[in-house]
């Protein structure tokens, strides 16, 4: 079964973007909501943090990008190798597959792959507290 969650996105204006209405385009476009936690603009640019639906998030980032405005892709999740024992809880509940555990059994956090999500489920996962979020 898919896992839903919410993806956490911060939307990056410049003077050229943030005085047009990309925001209500993409969501008449692609017909999804986005849930605005917060925004800060003003004549030189701006930023929006939001939440987007799991299911549609890759539609509605690509949908920004493509109308010229940057999405965020900081690191959020942090894993601590010293902490980590390498059990492998967190591999199968990330739904982007950024845990893996390779052939020597030691478990890898591939940050390309989780950042723009972050979704936390591996936080909770893991019995150690290896992961945090830090951002
Ligand atoms: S927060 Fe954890 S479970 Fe969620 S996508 Fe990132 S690495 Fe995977
Ligand atoms: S659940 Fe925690 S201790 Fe186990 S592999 Fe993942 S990060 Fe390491």
């Amino acid at each position: 079964m898919e896992v839903e969650y919410l993806v956490r996105v911060m939307f990056r204006f410049d003077k050229e973007t943030v005085d047009k209405p990309i925001t209500s385009q993409v969501i008449l476009e692609q017909g999804v909501p986005i849930n605005i936690l917060s925004a800060h603009m003003n004549q030189r640019g701006g930023e929006i943090l939001a939440e987007i639906d799991s299911r549609s998030a890759e539609k509605v980032i690509k949908a920004f990008r493509e109308k010229g405005v940057t999405v965020d892709v900081r690191r959020l999740i942090e894993k601590d190798d010293e902490l980590c024992v390498d059990c492998g809880g967190c591999v199968s509940i990330c739904p982007m597959d950024a845990l893996t555990l390779d052939e020597g059994r030691a478990v890898t956090l591939h940050e390309d792959q989780c950042n723009g999500v972050t979704c936390g489920l591996c936080v909770d996962a893991c019995p150690q507290r290896a992961l945090r979020l830090i951002g």
